[in-house]
């Protein structure tokens, strides 16, 4: 490949740094400085209280490349993987910012450098997107730039919702706010998908490389919005995306370090199929899942914990779907750590307990994976359209598969599952365990009266096993 992706990491952060931008680290998955968010979902998040005004850095420009999980919270892209050729849970985010330093003139004239002069993308394939009030970013991109105005898309704030996007962003109801601008890749007409802005934009011909969010306004409670006193900029740009468009490939699941991921889940599980949608998956969640338990996320049936749980097991149902009926997922640990232990010198650091973590829950799972599958089958065995929502919460309940996981396999065959009676069944669980949750109190369990996956004592053995590991303290 022309560029690999540790060169792309490089070149990014080295035309950045050039142009006065300070490093900086990648954050952890787990924000540090907002409970209210469930993970680090873009390069902003470790950056936030900066923006809000009550953090304060000794720069005013600053480059990184982030690790990013859209999986459970606000941003969750665990639905797209294996079916869209540009989303990953796990993902790099490269990243500039502005803290009241420049603002759109330099953001859009150095994004545009980088990407035709150092990573010299041809310009006919780029277009660009601006909010539809913002003139001012539409000239920089067509009278400074020179993109021809027919690729350069007005894009609204989506309040009609008419279509998905939507640029114009906002950190939260209140407070910093402001246009997008997000450049766009022409993968070509081979391809089915239509541009940004157009019904069929969901499709992966046109695919959005970087966003650009210039924080010009505070949005204030009734709805108005009064100029920020020093406008910010924002940014950010999928590794995989331009990884895929430097290496001359379509699919972020094509570039390097994914083919040697896909063809290790290939290893473990015997197939032979390399396009098979199941390999993207466990070749994404052992990203996710190894990064999380690198940065302290366990699996456990609450919180952060049971969205790591829910990627494992999603992950180790893919496997099983391609013939794997024995623990395969935790040897690829070692292979992620080829393709990223350099960079990421923690996966190196705690390779075998990653290894020992995701090898437990998934004994722990297999135990109990084929009879879940049994029922599962068996309830769809006469065609039925819809899993009837007490067979996905005994699913649940018993057999530890997660609704989500349950639906991913429906959608597989087309069924839906009814989530009002996966819904009724757990409350009527709630109310009963509450009941008798005095009485497991008194017989000395930890219980507080929360339905779990709970599938018998050796579970709870098994998570003690796991904190255990814990035990000399934190990673
Ligand atoms: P999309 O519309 O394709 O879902 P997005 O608008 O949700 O992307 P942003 O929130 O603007 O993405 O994030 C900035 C950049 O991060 C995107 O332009 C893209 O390059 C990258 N990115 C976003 N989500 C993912 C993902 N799930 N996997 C890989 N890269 C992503
Ligand atoms: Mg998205
Ligand atoms: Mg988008
Ligand atoms: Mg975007």
């Amino acid at each position: 490949p022309r560029f690999t992706v540790a060169e792309i990491r490089q070149s990014f952060l080295d035309f950045f740094a050039a142009r006065g931008h300070t490093v900086v680290p990648s954050s952890s998955l787990v924000p540090a400085n907002d409970p209210t968010l469930m993970f680090t979902n873009s390069g902003m998040v470790q950056f936030k209280d900066v923006f809000l005004g009550t953090d304060k850095r000794p720069y005013v420009r600053a480059t990184s490349v982030q690790t990013c999980l859209r999986a459970g919270g606000k941003h969750n892209d665990l639905e797209n993987v294996g079916y869209t050729a540009r989303h990953h849970t796990f993902f790099e985010m490269l990243g500039n910012w502005s803290f009241g330093d420049y603002f759109k003139r330099e953001s859009i004239h150095w994004g545009w450098e980088l990407l035709t002069q150092v990573f010299l993308l041809p310009p006919e394939k780029l277009l660009a997107t601006v909010y539809h009030e913002d003139d001012e970013a539409y000239d920089i991109w067509t009278k400074e730039i020179g993109l021809p105005p027919e690729r350069v898309i007005r894009i609204g704030d989506n309040k009609g919702g008419k279509y998905k996007s939507d640029n114009f962003w906002m950190m939260a109801d209140t407070g910093p706010c402001g246009p997008c601008s997000e450049v766009f890749y022409d993968h070509g007409p081979h391809i089915p998908g239509g541009p940004p802005g157009s019904p069929d934009e969901d499709g992966d011909r046109f695919i959005e490389i970087w966003n650009h969010v210039f924080m010009q306004f505070d949005m204030q409670p009734d709805g108005s919005v009064k100029p920020l006193p020093a406008p910010c900029v924002d940014t950010g740009m999928g590794l995989e995306r331009v990884a895929a468009i430097l290496q001359g490939v379509h699919s972020n699941y094509e570039i390097d370090l994914f083919a040697a991921l896909i063809q290790a889940a290939a290893r473990e599980t015997n197939s032979t199929e390399l396009d098979s949608p199941s390999l993207k998956v466990i070749a994404d969640h052992i990203r996710a899942t190894a990064f999380l338990v690198a940065d302290g996320v366990l699996p456990s049936n609450e919180g952060r914990g049971y969205v790591q749980r829910r990627i494992i097991r999603r992950a180790i149902r893919h496997g099983y779907k391609l013939g794997q009926k024995t623990p395969f997922f935790h040897k690829l640990v070692d292979d992620l750590v080829v393709q990223m232990g350099a960079a990421y010198p923690k996966l190196k650091e705690q390779q075998a307990h990653i290894t020992e973590v995701l090898r437990l829950e998934e004994e722990r799972f297999f135990e109990t994976l084929a009879n879940g599958m049994h029922i599962l089958d068996s309830a769809l065995a006469d065609g039925s359209q819809v899993l009837p929502g007490d067979v996905a919460f005994k699913l649940h309940d018993t057999y530890g598969f997660p609704l989500d996981l349950t639906q991913d396999v429906c959608r597989e065959r087309g069924v839906s599952v009814d989530e009002a009676g996966f819904d009724a069944a757990m409350q009527h669980q709630k109310s009963t365990a509450r009941a008798a949750g005095k009485f497991k109190m008194e017989r000395g369990l930890q219980y507080d009266g929360l339905p779990t996956t709970f599938t018998g004592y050796d579970s709870l053995q098994e998570d003690a096993k796991v904190l255990a590991l814990y035990a000399d303290g934190e990673p």
